[in-house]
């Protein structure tokens, strides 16, 4: 049985992470993949790194025979933003906490996967795939969305666990089994232009991008899949999660799984004081169900201008697919029983309100993945970021664990 990967070995792979500034853009993938290489390499594993465009890189190494796990992480970290109290790209360890960027998103989920892949080489149980991709945080083009294309094989597998980070540490720890998607449409609003002096002989787009917005927050897309109430009470109602998030911060959590949330994002009208603006532009951003798509957007939209009598034009710019896991339930069974036993609670199922590569899995492989990983969901892409050093020791040894009890025939 492998050995899970000690505090010892995480720690300094952990912090030679974060300093491999992959920050995207321009992402730079390839200084954290070579920071792999060298410490698998080191212990008599060979990858390959994969690079679509100079710099930016995907890692990929496989180990053993027979039933397939992938562990599957991004190298790409979002820019640090301001607010730091610390360089964000020279880690610090404070009450076992190591902070700099990506320490939960999600460099404490690759460090993980790393340490536990290379324990589990040493006498594979199975097969065990490690893919770790570029350009998580701006869309995937050159990472999961570049894999699928050109070599969908290096992904598949029986089951696959993403270490994005889930939950908060100690408790309550989160497997997702879903995720939304988004939709960002523009919506041109058109009007009539008039003299400001006497503007009731012209017709105000921007006054009617407003009645609109307004109807937009009203007039959401149903149907896809989303989770039961009850499904959603029992993740705000976490206790790490209720004290975290207070009251107000629960229900928003609550409205924001329960249904499709919608920002007005952006509006832009008006040229002059002395005319009354004949178009209005509006961007919305709308996070949608498994099952739903733009054309549900697109229709909603399309029913609030009828309903307001707005004329305009409606162009969704940016559609990413929401997902849901299908089939290999056996697995999150087994899974949500290592966690259990490794971090002392049970975790709990939910729908991630954040899209992830989780999607390609789903969608575009076939293969049943989850979400699963250290950190505390609500650090990522936050200044000051942290992991707890004790979550992804312990994460790591659920993967360990996990791979023993499920491939081990
Ligand atoms: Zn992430």
């Amino acid at each position: 049985m492998a050995k899970p990967p000690t505090e010892r070995e995480i720690l300094p792979l952990l912090q030679e992470l974060i300093r491999a500034r992959t920050v995207n853009p321009p992402g730079n993938e390839v200084r954290a993949a070579e920071v792999v290489e060298a410490y698998l390499e080191e212990r008599g594993v060979g990858v390959r790194i994969l690079e679509p465009e100079e710099d930016r890189a995907n890692l990929y190494a496989e180990v053993g025979s027979g039933k397939t796990l992938v562990f599957n992480g991004h190298l790409d970290v979002v820019p640090p933003g301001r607010g730091w109290r610390r360089d964000p790209f020279e880690p610090t360890v404070e009450g076992g906490r190591v902070y700099g960027r990506g320490a939960t998103d999600m460099k404490g989920g690759v460090a993980a996967a790393v340490a536990a892949f290379a324990s589990l080489a040493e006498e594979p149980p199975g097969r065990i795939k490690l893919l770790l991709t570029a350009d998580e945080e701006r869309g995937s083009r050159l990472g999961m969305g570049w894999i699928v294309e050109h070599m969908p094989e290096l992904a598949k597998g029986d089951f696959a666990i993403v270490l994005e980070p889930m939950g908060s540490y100690p408790s309550p720890k989160f497997i997702a089994v879903a995720e939304k998607g988004v939709v960002i449409a523009h919506i041109h609003v058109y009007g009539r232009s008039a003299h400001s002096s006497v503007p009731q002989l012209g017709e105000n787009a921007i006054m009617r991008a407003l009645r609109l917005s307004e109807r937009l927050l009203r007039e959401r897309p149903k149907g896809g899949w989303r989770p039961g109430v009850r499904e959603a009470l029992s993740y705000v109602l976490a206790a790490g999660e209720r004290r975290r998030l207070g009251l107000r911060g629960a229900l928003a959590m609550y409205r924001a799984l329960r249904d499709v949330t919608v920002n007005v994002a952006k509006i832009n009208g008006g040229e002059k004081t002395n005319l009354v603006p004949d178009h209005c532009e509006v961007v919305v951003s709308y996070r949608i169900f498994p099952g739903q798509g733009p054309e549900d957007v697109e229709d909603c939209i399309r029913r609030a201008m009828r309903r307001e009598g707005v004329r305009g034009d409606v162009v969704v710019t940016t559609y990413i697919e929401g997902s849901r896991l299908r089939g290999g339930e056996e697995w999150v069974d087994a899974l949500s029983e290592t966690v259990k036993s490794v971090y002392g609670t049970a975790p709990i199922k939910i729908l991630s309100v954040a899209s992830s590569d989780a999607r390609f899995f789903r969608n575009r492989l076939g293969v049943p993945a989850v979400q699963f990983g250290p950190g505390e969901s609500h650090l990522a892409h936050a200044p000051n970021e942290y992991v707890h050093l004790r979550d992804v020791v312990s994460a790591s040894r659920v993967l360990v664990e996990f791979a023993e009890k499920t491939l081990r025939a």
